[in-house]
């Protein structure tokens, strides 16, 4: 980070503090060469992951989606709202634990009945009935697809 004064690139961190929200740094910086002291902000980049649906279609990662169907198939009033919020977390820790940046609709839904396999079995046989009918309808729609292209 260059001197905002002299432009100088010999500078040096002499205090870090961690912003309020607990996702920003705050870095206050001196020039080696001149003196002068100015504070730089350190915040993370929103990642762009994309999905990729069995039909073709790209749409944004939306960890929101993935909690909706978590409810869903472990219905209302059987758990408690922050333990169904933790296991969206594993969920989607371990979507974006290898870094892609895009993936497959069924690959979510894999780890998503694994994660719900260990947690209830009601739950994940109730996600696993919806899975394999969208995977049966998509397969449909695809066929469908097909045979227009053909005539
Ligand atoms: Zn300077």
């Amino acid at each position: 980070m260059q001197c905002l004064r002299c432009r100088s690139e010999d500078t040096r961190v002499i205090d870090t503090r961690m912003g309020v929200d607990g996702f920003s740094i705050k870095r206050r910086r001196v020039c080696n060469r001149c003196g002068f002291r100015f504070s730089t902000l350190e915040t993370p980049v929103r990642e762009e992951i994309t999905v990729e649906k069995r039909d073709g279609r790209i749409e944004e990662f939306d960890r929101q989606k993935i909690a909706t169907s978590l409810r869903a198939a472990l219905k209302k009033g059987d758990h408690q709202r922050d333990r169904v919020e933790a296991l969206v977390d594993t969920v989607v820790a371990r979507l974006l634990s290898d870094g892609k940046k895009r993936l497959a609709s069924a690959e979510i839904g894999i780890v998503v009945l694994d994660v719900l396999k260990n947690f209830d079995e009601l739950a994940y046989l109730r996600y696993l009935t919806v899975y394999q009918s969208f995977a049966n309808l998509d397969d449909f729609k695809n066929q469908i697809l097909k045979s227009e292209v053909k005539t």
